[in-house]
C-alpha cells in the first residue's frame, strides 16, 4: 500500500487517540510517523500506545515511525493562592525560590540556574507571551521584575526567556528518565526540546548511543543563531513554531521556517514543520483558509513532513485533520508549479560515489519516466540522499534492517519495505520488480531505476545503477 504522495504526516497521540481502533484509523487515513509527547501522560500511556502502533505495523505490514518528544527544560511558575492572580503593568512582580503559593506580588520560579543567567533588562514571557516581565534587579535566588504587559497569571504557566542563552542542558532529570524509557521501548526518534548549542546534541547522542535517531526542535533564538551547525549534527529537525513564535516576533517565524527547511534540504536531513497547522480543527471539522494555505506552503517548500499536535492528541476531529492534511498535500503535489519550484531548488550532488549514482538515478528516472527509484540500503543513508534529490518518481527503500525501515518513513518521497538482503544481480532486479508491483508503485512493463552497492550487503558502498522493466509474471 502506497500513500500516493511525497510529503509525510506526523501526528501526536494523546487522550483523543489512545484506542487501537483510533490509532489504526489515523494510520489508515495517512499518518506516517506517530509522536509520543512526553510533556503529557504517564509512561504506561506511552507504552500502551507504542505497543498498539507495533501491533498495527504487523496488521498492516508497513513500517511505522515513532518519535518520543522530550519535554526539555520548559520553565514554569509555581502555584497561586486561589490558583491565579492579576498582574498590573508598571507594578513590581518578584520571582523567587519559595514554594509558598504566590499572589499579585510574587511567585516561585524553581530553577536556580536561571537567576544566574539574568541581566538587568532581560525579558521574561509568561503564558506564551501574554504576560511580559522585565528584570529590574536580581540575586542568586530572586528577580524583581517590572510588569510590562499585565493580566491574569495562573498555576504552572510556562516561562520563556528568549534573550539569553540559558545555562541549561536540554535534558532535565525527567527527560533522562523519559529518554531511557523510550529507548527501552524501542522508539525510532528522540526529539530534543529547547536545544541551544551543539554541545547539547553531543550530550544527548552520548546517552542515546545510536539506539534511536536524534531530532532537533528549533524553538530558541540561540538555536536559530547556530542553525547550520545544529542541522549538521542532527538526523532530522523540526520547526517548532509554538515556542519559537513566543521567543521571536511573529514576523520572524515564517522567515526562519524557510531558512531551516532550505538548510535541511541542502544537507539532506528530514525536516518537519510543526504546530498550529490545523489548530482550529481542534474544535471544528473544517480548517480555516489560512491553515490550508499554511500546510500547502510547507509542502511547496519541499518540507519532508507536516505535523499535527493537539489536533490529533486532544481535539474533537483527529481523523478529519489527517484527512485534510492528506488532501492538501496531494493537491499541491499535483500542481505543475510545485514541480517547477522543486526543480528550481534542486540541490547539487556532493562529490561522493553515493551522490553521483543517486543524481544519475534521478536524471535517468525522469528521462525514461521510471515508476520508481529503488534503493537497496542498510543504514538508510543512500535512501536519504535519493530523497534529497526530490525526484518525481517515488523512492522505494528496501532494507533488511527494521530500524532503518522505520526511520526512513519520515523522509520525503520514500516508501520503505523491510525485506531480506539480496545476494546477486538477478535477485536485485527480481526483488525490486516484485516489490514495486506488490506495493502498487509499478505495473507490468514499467521501467525502474535501481541503485545498490556491490559487493552486496556492504554498508555505504552505493556504486551500481541498473535499469529494469517489470516482467509479466512475478519472479519467484
Ligand atoms: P511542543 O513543541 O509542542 O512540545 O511545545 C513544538 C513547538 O513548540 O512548536
Ligand atoms: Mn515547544
Amino acid at each position: 500500500m502506497h500513500r500516493g504522495r511525497h510529503a509525510k504526516i506526523v501526528a501526536t497521540l494523546g487522550p483523543a487517540s489512545t484506542s487501537h481502533e483510533m490509532i489504526l484509523a489515523l494510520f489508515d487515513k495517512g499518518v506516517d510517523v506517530f509522536r509520543l509527547n512526553f510533556s503529557h501522560g504517564e509512561h504506561a500511556d506511552h507504552a500502551a500506545r507504542l505497543a498498539t502502533i507495533r501491533a498495527i505495523e504487523i496488521e498492516r505490514g508497513r513500517p511505522i515511525g515513532v518519535m518520543a518528544d522530550m519535554q526539555g527544560p520548559k520553565l514554569r511558575v509555581g502555584t497561586f493562592i486561589n490558583d491565579e492572580a492579576m498582574l498590573t503593568a508598571g507594578e513590581i512582580f518578584r520571582l523567587d525560590m519559595d514554594s509558598a503559593p504566590g499572589d499579585a506580588n510574587r511567585v516561585q520560579l524553581q530553577h536556580k540556574d536561571i537567576f544566574a543567567a539574568l541581566e538587568e533588562g532581560t525579558e521574561l514571557l509568561v503564558d506564551d507571551g501574554k504576560i511580559r516581565l522585565r528584570v529590574r534587579d536580581f540575586g542568586s535566588d530572586f528577580a524583581n521584575c517590572e510588569v510590562i504587559a499585565g493580566g491574569r497569571i495562573s498555576n504552572r504557566k510556562g516561562v520563556n526567556v528568549p534573550g539569553v542563552v540559558l545555562p541549561l542542558s536540554p535534558l532535565t532529570d525527567k527527560d533522562r528518565r523519559d529518554m531511557q524509557f523510550a529507548l527501552d521501548q524501542g522508539v525510532d526518534w528522540i526529539a530534543l526540546s529547547f536545544v541551544q548549542r551543539p554541545e547539547d546534541l553531543a550530550e544527548a547522542r552520548r546517552l542515546i548511543g545510536g539506539r534511536a535517531a536524534v531530532l532537533t526542535k528549533f524553538e530558541k533564538p540561540a538555536a536559530i543563531d547556530r542553525l547550520r551547525e545544529l542541522v549538521e549534527l542532527s538526523d532530522a529537525c523540526m520547526v517548532a513554531r509554538g515556542d519559537l513564535g513566543v521567543e521571536m516576533p511573529p514576523e520572524e517565524v515564517p522567515v526562519q521556517q524557510k531558512r531551516l527547511v532550505r538548510t535541511c534540504r541542502e544537507l539532506g536531513k528530514p525536516v518537519i514543520v510543526a504546530t498550529q497547522m490545523l489548530e482550529s480543527m481542534i474544535n471544528s471539522p473544517a480548517p480555516t483558509r489560512a491553515e490550508a494555505q499554511d500546510v500547502a506552503s510547507a509542502v511547496y517548500d519541499g518540507a519532508d513532513a507536516v505535523m499535527l499536535s493537539a489536533e490529533t492528541a486532544a481535539g474533537d476531529y483527529p481523523l478529519e485533520a489527517v484527512e485534510i492534511m492528506d488532501r492538501i498535500i496531494k493537491r499541491v503535489e499535483a500542481d505543475p508549479v510545485f514541480r517547477q519550484v522543486l526543480e528550481a531548488q534542486h540541490e547539487r550532488p556532493e562529490p561522493t560515489a553515493a551522490d553521483a549514482i543517486t543524481a544519475a538515478a534521478r536524471t535517468v528516472s525522469e528521462t525514461i519516466k521510471a515508476a520508481a527509484i529503488v534503493t537497496y540500503t542498510t543504514s538508510g543513508s543512500t535512501t536519504y540522499r535519493a530523497s534529497r534529490e526530490r525526484p518525481i518518481a517515488p523512492v522505494l527503500g528496501l532494507t533488511s534492517n527494521m530500524r532503518t525501515a522505520r526511520r526512513l518513513v519520515l523522509a520525503w518521497g520514500v516508501h520503505t519495505v523491510h525485506t531480506a538482503d539480496i545476494e546477486n544481480f538477478q535477485q536485485m532486479v527480481d526483488k525490486a520488480a516484485n516489490i514495486a508491483r506488490q506495493e502498487g508503485l509499478a505495473q507490468v512493463g514499467d521501467p525502474l531505476v535501481i541503485t545498490a552497492g556491490v559487493p552486496f550487503g556492504t554498508p555505504g558502498a552505493t556504486n551500481v545503477l541498473r535499469l529494469a522493466w517489470v516482467p509479466r509474471a512475478p519472479v519467484v
